[in-house]
């Protein structure tokens, strides 16, 4: 039988790739959205073509309920949950000196209330030998001005990370973090000028912002049976940024 993966965040961006990646690697994928449902579908169409399976899901992953739903839903259709990627997040920037509360708020609920909320559903829900893998970002590295909620919302992501590792001692279910560097979607590329692009491209020796691609073939080697050694790890996908 097929292993189950749920994506969340796969009607666009690095989210999107890795639902079709985890789909070519074999797995039923779950492609859940907040808004986007068109996209998703469009995902799942694309997956289904290629001869894979999957089903779109909506839930706002900083709802409880929704999450609770999202969970309960894949276990009803496919019968047990392999792999959980929580990969939906949103960079909205702001001074702190502006003290933007309602951006921090919204920030602090979708990046880092979210990935509570999925880790809590994936550890009762998961199956053993299952892998947890979740979203920081290696701009924690540079701690940009603007960035605060952003960055304090990935930090608190990091620390949950290796408690649920140590937490689900026992059930060979490894959990790890992906931290990629400027890539190449919506959430990185809207408001920034050429020259902004430019000058965060060039922060890596390697002198190109990532693709998304970059980012789900490491999703792959995570939920993959290369994979199962690394464990409690945040991972930098980001061609040398910050070095
Ligand atoms: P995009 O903005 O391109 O896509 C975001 C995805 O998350 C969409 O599918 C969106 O769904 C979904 N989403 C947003 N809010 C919610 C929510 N509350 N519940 C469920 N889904 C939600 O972002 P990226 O692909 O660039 O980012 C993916 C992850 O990678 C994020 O965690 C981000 O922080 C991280 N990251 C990205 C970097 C980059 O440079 N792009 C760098 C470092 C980290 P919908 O379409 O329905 O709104």
């Amino acid at each position: 039988m097929a292993k189950i993966a749920i994506v969340t965040g796969a009607s666009r961006g690095i989210g999107r790739v890795i639902a079709k990646r985890l789909a070519k690697d074999g797995f039923s994928v779950v492609v859940n959205y907040a808004g986007s449902e068109s996209k998703a579908q469009e995902v799942v169409s694309e997956i289904v073509a290629e001869g894979g399976t999957a089903v779109a899901l909506q839930a706002d992953i900083s709802k409880p309920e929704d999450v609770q739903n999202l969970f309960a839903a894949t276990k009803k259709q496919y019968g047990q949950i392999d792999v959980v990627v929580n990969n939906a997040g949103i960079m909205e920037l702001s001074p702190i000196a502006k003290g933007d509360l309602e951006l921090f708020d919204k920030t602090i609920q979708t990046n880092l209330r979210g990935t509570f909320l999925v880790f809590s559903q994936a550890a009762q829900y998961i199956a053993e030998g299952g892998r947890i893998i979740a979203f920081s970002s290696s701009v924690l590295l540079k701690s940009f001005p603007t960035y605060g909620a952003y960055i304090a919302a990935k930090a608190g992501v990091e620390g949950l990370i290796h408690v649920l590792a140590n937490e689900l001692a026992g059930r060979n279910i490894t959990v790890n973090g992906v931290a990629p560097g400027p890539t190449g979607t919506e959430l990185f590329l809207n408001g920034k000028s050429e020259e902004d692009i430019a000058r965060l491209r060039n922060l890596s020796p390697l002198q190109r912002l990532g693709e998304p691609q970059d980012i789900s073939n490491v999703v792959s080697f995570l939920a993959g049976p290369d994979g199962g050694w690394v464990n409690s790890q945040i991972l930098k996908v980001n061609g040398g940024f910050a070095y």
